[in-house]
């Protein structure tokens, strides 16, 4: 089957096509600034040289039709029809606690993510967007909907609730949601098989450390809990994103700098985590450049951030009672030697060694635990993409 892979936001839209039984990309590519003066598709036809069409795109549906058009073009496309795209996959951020799993979209499903909106203000909306546009371009082919937010949704009480007044999550909702699940629900799965452990009876720590980062506590293949919250701002400390800070110094920055709220949130969520205590780049390639150039700023923004990692993953180990295996997945999970090194050294106690030469790899399913470590490590590289076209086969 042929699924169209559809990640939207609100001024670009992501797609792959992927061809469901090989399990491969056919075409991948991306439409920028949307709605604005001059868009640009990107479109790469697997294993051909990229094409870029300059081209206003006044709304999503335009870019939908662009995307049609390119993955049917008789020069670069890889489809002949659109009748050969048998189902769209649709990645949505929130699914609150409606979404416990993937769905087919019905006008219901639509509402049901409107009801969301409000978790996800920036994301929600534009993934609906997306939808609508899907849906009145290509009428009769089924489409899903694949939430980042699903696979946390067995999260016990216990672990998704935070210390405020209960009316707050009764009347709100307000609780630790997590994000990042298709990828923690994809590399978990994929890292019991590769250890040959069954799944029902395992603990598997994931940690999915790209430019957005979070770790998941995954329990006989459940997610038990995640270090992401109510929003991806909590957490790990990420290319621009904070993660946990003290909420008090929110009040103490606004009293300082006389910034307002929205100031602030710009501050933690843009101009804060790797990049902002480096001041180097949010980017770990660059960071690693300038510690070998003696940046003292990078190697500390460097080991706050190893050191946050190595705090969850412990913490995950004490409330699963235990850890089978940890699996290193996304950009910098999977390509940073450094980074799986240097937290697999503070984990000796649980017993973990690792082969350096074999972890001085990039991008690679590998095992880089040694064969007597008492946990397996090993780099499970993510495929969002492929886990949303995964989940819209099964269910159409
Ligand atoms: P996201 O999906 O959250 O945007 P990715 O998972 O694609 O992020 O990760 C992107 C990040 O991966 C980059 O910002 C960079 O820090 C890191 N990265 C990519 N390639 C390398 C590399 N070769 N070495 C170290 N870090 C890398």
């Amino acid at each position: 089957m042929k699924v169209l892979v559809i990640n939207c936001g609100s001024s670009s839209l992501k797609y792959q096509l992927i061809d469901s039984d090989s399990k491969e990309a056919l075409a991948v590519g991306i439409c920028e600034r949307i709605g604005l003066e001059m868009g640009v598709l990107k479109h790469t036809p697997v294993g051909q040289d990229r094409v870029v069409v300059e081209a206003k795109m006044d709304n999503h549906e335009v870019a939908v039709s662009m995307v049609i058009n390119a993955l049917t073009n008789k020069d670069h496309g890889v489809i002949k029809e659109l009748s050969e795209i048998d189902a769209v996959g649709h990645r949505v951020v929130h699914g609150g606690e409606k979404f416990a799993s993937s769905v087919i979209i019905t006008d219901e499903v639509v509402n049901a993510i409107e009801e969301c909106n409000d978790l996800a203000p920036l994301h929600n909306p534009a993934n609906l967007i997306g939808i609508r546009a899907c849906q009145n371009l290509m009428k009769d082919v089924p489409m899903v909907a694949v939430f980042d937010t699903a696979f946390h949704q067995t999260i016990p009480a216990k672990a998704f609730l935070y210390g405020l007044p209960k009316e707050y999550y009764e009347k709100y909702k307000i609780r630790k949601y997590g994000f990042h699940g298709t990828s923690h629900s994809f590399v978990s799965a994929r890292m019991a098989e590769f250890c040959g452990l069954d799944i029902n009876n395992s603990k598997i720590i994931v940690c999915h450390l790209g430019n957005g980062a979070s770790i998941t506590a995954v329990e006989n293949g459940k997610s038990v809990d995640t270090s992401m919250g109510f929003t991806p701002l909590s957490g790990l400390i990420m290319g621009t994103r904070s993660g946990d800070i003290d909420p008090s110094i929110i009040e103490f920055i606004a009293n300082k700098e006389n910034k307002n709220l929205d100031e602030i949130m710009h501050l933690l969520n843009k101009e804060s985590g790797i990049a902002g205590m480096s001041g180097v780049s949010s980017d770990f390639r660059d960071i690693n450049d300038a510690m070998d150039a003696g940046n003292e700023q990078a190697r500390i923004a460097f080991e706050v951030f190893v050191y946050r990692v190595v705090k969850y993953i412990g913490g995950f180990v004490a409330s699963m009672n235990g850890v089978d295996a940890i699996a290193f997945t996304a950009g910098v999970g999977e390509n940073d030697p450094l980074v799986r090194s240097d937290v697999c050294k503070y984990l000796s106690y649980l017993g973990i060694t690792i082969d350096e030469e074999v972890n001085d790899v990039k991008s690679k399913e590998i095992m880089i635990s040694t064969p007597d470590s008492k946990v397996k490590v090993a780099i499970i590289p993510t495929n969002e993409e492929l886990a949303i076209a995964r989940e819209t086969v099964k269910l159409i």
